[in-house]
């Protein structure tokens, strides 16, 4: 019965988690800003109360037991939830619960910091709390431990493998292709995009992206689309599976790609084995979130790889463009399926990650990299983390910072105590190359790309990656599916084709 007593309490952990994440969802959709502060500490109490079971006496009974009846060296789903409870548990007991209480604290007044920060477009006002936050990491990377470089232990928790060592090199490789690319490409004629800031009414938008996800394979059933200032996805179990965008009535592109992005979070999330639900194979046991997808990165690779390696091809706007000029006849009179998948594709280097294209996008994850890994070492100190931001953009975008608010303080990782994530979207990006790359080899899901029908492709992921959940680790799938680790000439070649394109570049 132990193992049925795990999974009884695991179950319940499970619980918590997604009452918090439907909080996060009301949060963000559709709580009156006031509610801010209150909300903060439900979530930070559900949470905690998830981390104190995972940590309590019945599931150290429960693991005892399970340890017994189940057979941790096979290859099963009951061999990996003891196991990864185990290490869960181990994890949680690293650290302090008083280090715990202390980050906690620590996001509800930092964000709300670094608001005011932002808003005044002024980097000192968040300087105190940004030291206080890389503190409390460097604490947390300590308790937690780590290999060789304090840094890891914080990569690790959002992407189990990732280290300094592994993506130094990710990088150097990466930067090697795409700077010279950036060159070439923004030295060359700048495809027309005037059609796309015309006026869209962004109810018809909102159809219209409802649309394009479900014909992807978003299941609306089991789903929703909501706005959100800052879009994401979340699910509460496999069949409640939401997601947000936003529209902007003079930008045609920023909702269909956003909502593209999302869905392939979604379509992750609906994917993954019903049989998993309440299980720690839905349940990330170290950041304490429901979550089915193995890893940051994972995520993020099924998001890129519906938004850019699908959404942004040639074949797909040749496919659908003819549904766009239904909708907006007057407002594309003069764009056709090339003209639009060119104005798509359109690369200018900005100071902004979130309104980044896909060619200079790890461009700007390269340097907060560096950034984050030096702030954690020691060797570069906060008071000086906006000069190194600014002179960073101007290096590798080649552009200048107009302010704090867009540059130093653009994003809201750090206020909410997450270092080490920004990585994990060129992860993602990377990952989605590589296995689209693979996908697109197999005839049935080539043939399905031709006649725009979706399904064998995620077939083909489903199989490969979704149905699994957190099952195996990212490295395991990526090997299974594509016969390697994480390899990034895929995704180098594909920038190198898609732009070469777009571009005319010979
Ligand atoms: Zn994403």
């Amino acid at each position: 019965m132990s193992y049925a007593a795990l999974l009884h309490v695991t179950g319940q952990i499970n619980d918590l988690l997604n009452a918090a994440s439907l909080l996060a969802w009301d949060a963000r959709v559709m709580m009156p800003a006031p509610g801010a502060a209150a909300r903060a500490h439900q979530i930070a109490t559900l949470t905690v109360a998830a981390r104190d079971a995972l940590c309590g006496d019945a599931t150290a009974r429960a693991l005892e037991g399970a340890l017994r009846e189940v057979d941790c060296t096979a290859d099963t789903p009951e061999a990996a939830i003891v196991a990864q409870t185990q290490a869960a548990v181990a994890y949680h007991s690293r650290i302090p619960a008083d280090l715990v209480q202390r980050r906690t604290a620590l996001t509800v007044t930092a964000h709300e910091i670094w608001a005011d920060a932002s808003h005044a477009n002024d980097f000192r006002i968040f300087q105190p709390a940004l030291a206080e936050i890389v503190d409390l990491s460097r604490e947390w990377a300590d308790a937690a431990g780590y290999a060789e470089h304090p840094y890891d232990a914080l990569l690790d928790m959002y992407e189990p493998g990732n280290t300094v060592a592994s993506l130094t090199p990710l990088y150097a490789h990466l930067k090697d292709a795409i700077a010279p690319l950036a060159r070439q490409v923004h030295g060359a004629a700048v495809p027309r995009h005037d059609f796309l800031h015309r006026d869209y009414p962004p109810a018809q938008q909102m159809q219209l992206a409802a649309g394009f996800a479900q014909t992807i394979g978003y299941d609306m059933g089991r789903g929703r689309l909501n706005l959100a200032l800052h879009p994401f996805e979340i699910s509460f179990g496999r069949d409640d599976v939401r997601l947000t965008t936003r529209v902007d009535r003079h930008d045609l592109a920023q909702g269909l790609f956003t909502t593209l992005h999302e869905a392939g979070h979604g379509i992750y999330e609906q994917g993954i084995d019903g049989a998993f639900g309440r299980t720690p194979l839905t349940t990330d046991l170290i950041l304490l979130y429901a979550v089915g997808g193995v890893s940051f990165g994972a995520h993020e690779s099924q998001a890129r790889l519906w938004e850019n390696q699908v959404g942004r091809s040639r074949q797909f706007w040749q496919h659908h463009f003819a549904a766009l000029h239904d909708a907006f006849p007057e407002q594309l009179r003069d764009a056709d399926a090339d003209s639009f998948w060119r104005a798509v594709n359109r690369s200018a280097p900005g100071p902004v990650r979130t309104a980044a294209d896909e060619l200079t996008y790890d461009l700007h994850t390269m340097f907060r990299f560096e950034i984050e890994k030096q702030l954690i070492e020691g060797s570069l100190p906060v008071a000086e983390v906006r000069d190194a931001w600014n002179d960073a953009v101007q290096i590798h975008l080649g552009v200048a910072v107009p302010g704090d608010a867009q540059g130093v303080l653009q994003d809201v990782h750090w206020c909410t105590a997450q270092i080490g994530t920004f990585c994990n979207y060129t992860v993602g990006n990377v990952m989605a190359a590589q296995l689209f790359e693979t996908a697109q080899a197999q005839s049935d899901v080539a043939d399905g790309l031709n006649r725009a029908d979706y399904a064998p492709l995620r077939g083909w992921l489903t199989d490969n990656v979704l149905r699994h959940g957190r099952r195996y680790d990212r490295e395991t799938l990526l090997t299974w599916a594509t016969g390697r680790g994480l390899d990034p000439a895929p995704y180098i070649e594909h920038l190198t084709s898609r732009f070469g394109a777009v571009y005319d570049l010979n």
